[in-house]
């Protein structure tokens, strides 16, 4: 049973981070662990609760799969952020938008993440100096749009929040924030007062100021997720996407994506990327190929209308950047295209 009144805090605090915690609490006898770890611990109860295969310790336990894959293949970096770092905390490789790094703080550990490897070891790109940031964002104009990543900056506190917030709103040029989080899923209980009055002050202060939020199967969505979600719903401008990695053995199954799709909808939040996996060390078991991925993909065309369809899309390893993966371009053209139905049609 899950304790009731775990606070948000609580369960961060008392998280599962050590291996002897974590075998201790799963009755497991992992001998090694090689990446950081943490499960938070009102997480850890609903783990249990479904049972080692489930999804949700696919997603989170950590495994001897990820130290064996951690010899062998993978990149460090595998979509090449190193090559986009800027002075502050920031990634800009596209033109009109740019990425901020606040925190490498969580609210759970993904096994699959991308970023596995730069904040197991702390990397560079995350030293902080927030007059180097101000000052790169500043100083070029271009910039249209922050994007909050991390770790996850909904881990920041609500005061840091609102003043890199009201920092950035007095960047003229600066007209959409957005913030790329998992907490609203997995610590749904920090979704309190005091952050929602700072989301609604910037709400109305942006142009537009977008969360989209990382989730990747409808059982990762439970009562309490369901009510912080009705707790940003209520900020009325407020723009709610969602982004999900596409995983094997979690989601790649075009019924339970459809699920998914059709659960956050009911939820207020709009499909926004469905993410081919990483080549990341130390999650290639998540791996798919691009084929598999794409028969997935067309299959979504029959069950869901377009709006409910995220975009398909890979992070290109090495830094060429995303690109949508149902478009046959994106591989060699060959000048066939293949619709849902699998029939070839010449160009
Ligand atoms: C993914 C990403 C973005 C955001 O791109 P959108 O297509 O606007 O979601 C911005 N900068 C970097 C470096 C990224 O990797
Ligand atoms: S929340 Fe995001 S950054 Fe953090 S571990 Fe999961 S995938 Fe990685």
């Amino acid at each position: 049973m899950i304790p009731s009144e775990l606070s948000w805090k609580d369960s961060f605090k008392n998280g599962l981070r050590s291996i002897e915690q974590v075998n201790q609490f799963f009755n497991i006898s992992l001998k090694e662990m090689h990446f950081d770890n943490l499960i938070p611990l009102h997480l850890a109860y609903r783990i249990k609760e479904q049972g080692l295969d489930g999804i949700l310790a696919k997603q989170f336990l950590p495994s001897n799969e990820e130290i064996a894959d951690h010899q062998e293949d993978g990149l460090n970096d595998p979509i090449g952020d190193q090559n986009f770092s800027r002075p502050g905390q920031i990634i800009h490789r596209y033109k009109n938008r740019a990425l901020f790094l606040p925190t490498t703080v969580c609210p759970v550990v993904c096994r699959y993440c991308f970023r596995k490897n730069e904040l197991s070891n702390n990397d560079e790109i995350f030293k902080s100096d927030f007059q180097k940031t101000l000052e790169y964002f500043e100083n070029h104009p271009e910039i249209e749009e922050i994007i909050f990543s991390g770790g996850d900056p909904l881990m920041l506190s609500n005061e840091k929040l609102e003043s890199y917030l009201n920092s950035f709103s007095k960047i003229k040029h600066i007209k959409y924030i957005r913030l790329h989080s998992r907490t609203p899923i997995s610590l749904p209980q920090r979704i309190d007062t005091g952050l929602t009055e700072v989301l609604k002050k910037y709400a109305n202060t942006f142009e537009t100021l977008s969360i989209a939020i990382h989730v990747n199967h409808k059982e990762e969505i439970d009562a309490d997720v369901t009510a912080a979600m009705a707790r940003l719903r209520e900020i009325q401008s407020l723009n709610l996407l969602s982004q999900t990695v596409l995983l094997k053995g979690i989601n790649d199954c075009p019924n339970i994506l459809e699920d998914l799709f059709k659960k956050i909808n009911r939820l207020g939040i709009r499909p926004y990327y469905l993410h081919h996996p990483d080549k990341v060390k130390g999650g290639m078991h998540f791996q798919l190929d691009i084929k598999a991925g794409r028969i997935i993909y067309a299959n979504l065309r029959d069950k869901l209308p377009g709006w409910l369809i995220p975009q398909y899309v890979l992070d290109i390893p090495g830094g060429y950047g995303k690109t949508p993966l149902f478009n046959p371009e994106a591989l060699e053209f060959s000048g066939v295209l293949i619709n849902y139905k699998s029939q070839q049609i010449k160009l």
